[in-house]
């Protein structure tokens, strides 16, 4: 009997039978996927999480309880489970679409405005530059007086600090911020600063213009919070191995809170090499810019690690499309009480800008008469 139909087939007919039963398929798993996306806008709508595990091995018991063959279950469990798995990634794409940083939600840049500078700007990139640490208030003005003189606007210094080891300064705290206000006001700057825990944020918004949130924050999502509560910029760095996606999530955090003043910054990641201090993931500027709305920096400083590339890697930046550069500056390296090994002396800083003003990066950036 088998025999016989198979007789009556001819290959071309089987063939035809199979693109035909292909097309079906094509048109059922479509049909399928629209139906999922009708679910689970339904469950956005009831608040109800998408994936829901009890469905799906409800669904595979039932499917495996109907299977006549030829297919073992096994197999029929596993194809399904890839049909269910290609579903919820089609789920997670609309809600990345849905994201408030994503470029589809917003497609044009979001500018942060710090003081009289804009961020986000396209071809006019911002130099955000100073100490590792406030050391002392004679240490950050004599950093304040050749970023005057060098035309940059934001400095940048640490009273907080979140070292790796807890007997390494710690940095000087409130005072620390205070040192930085009374100077930037002195010199007309604008202060970029970290915060670490979000008990410090209400009392740091006295003296900061920008509120950084470091590296080893990146997750800490009680700090994107309350970050997010606030109506100040903030500059959040990329985590030590964290994914862009992981990053993107984590500016979520703050804009979800309604604060959308948030500039992006890669500060290198870790990696294997030890050449440099972290790995500068120079594709993350071009990719963050496409998928967020959002300005995108580089920090030259940690992502290296040394000083003596830091004009190349810069270069490389601005070059890839970064609205920014931060660059950690000391008036005498060698005795820094952290990051010695990066920062730059005051001429080493005035090289830096002279070479990227030279190779026509930076020419936007407004000039004081010396
Ligand atoms: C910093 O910029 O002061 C700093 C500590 O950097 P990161 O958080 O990127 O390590
Ligand atoms: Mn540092």
């Amino acid at each position: 009997m088998e025999r016989s139909s198979l007789d009556g087939n001819s290959l071309e007919e089987l063939r035809k039978r199979l693109d035909e039963i292909n097309i079906q398929l094509l048109k059922w798993l479509n049909e399928r996927a629209a139906v999922v996306e009708q679910i689970g806008q339904l469950k956005e709508k009831q608040g109800v999480r998408r994936y829901d595990p009890v469905r799906e091995s409800e669904m595979l018991a039932r499917l495996i309880e109907m299977n006549e063959g030829p297919f073992d279950d096994a197999t029929i469990q596993h194809l399904f489970k890839e049909i269910f798995k290609a579903s919820l990634k089609l789920q997670k794409e609309d809600s990345k679409e849905a994201l408030l940083v994503s470029r589809k939600r917003k497609s044009g840049n979001t500018h942060v405005k710090v003081g009289d500078v804009v961020l986000g700007e396209p071809h006019q990139p911002v130099m955000v530059a100073g100490p590792c640490s406030v050391e002392t208030e004679e240490q950050v003005r004599a950093v304040a007086k050749v970023l005057v003189q060098e035309g940059v606007k934001l400095l940048r210094g640490g009273a907080f600090k979140p070292r790796t080891s807890p007997y390494d300064f710690q940095g000087l705290g409130v005072e620390g911020l205070r040192i930085l206000r009374r100077v930037a006001d002195e010199f007309g700057l604008a202060v970029v600063s970290e915060i670490v825990t979000p008990g410090d944020l209400e009392q740091a918004l006295e003296y900061v213009d920008v509120i950084q949130i470091g590296a080893r924050n990146m997750q800490n999502f009680a700090l994107l919070k309350e970050a997010g509560k606030v109506r100040k910029p903030v500059l959040l760095k990329r985590g030590l191995a964290a994914t862009m996606e992981e990053f993107m999530y984590a500016a979520e955090y703050i804009l979800s809170q309604g604060n959308d003043q948030v500039m992006l910054i890669e500060r290198g990641i870790r990696t294997y090499e030890k050449a440099t201090r972290n790995t500068l993931d120079i594709s993350a500027v071009p990719i963050l810019k496409q998928e967020t709305h959002l300005p995108v920096l580089v920090d030259i400083s940690h992502s290296t690690g040394r000083r003596d590339i830091v004009l190349p890697i810069a270069k490389a930046a601005l070059a890839a499309g970064a609205d920014g550069i931060m660059v950690e500056v000391h008036p005498n390296p060698a005795v820094a009480l952290s990051d010695a090994n990066q920062q730059l002396n005051l001429e080493q800083f005035s090289d830096l800008m002279k070479g990227l003003r030279e190779a026509g990066l930076i020419d936007k950036l407004s000039f004081v008469e010396s």
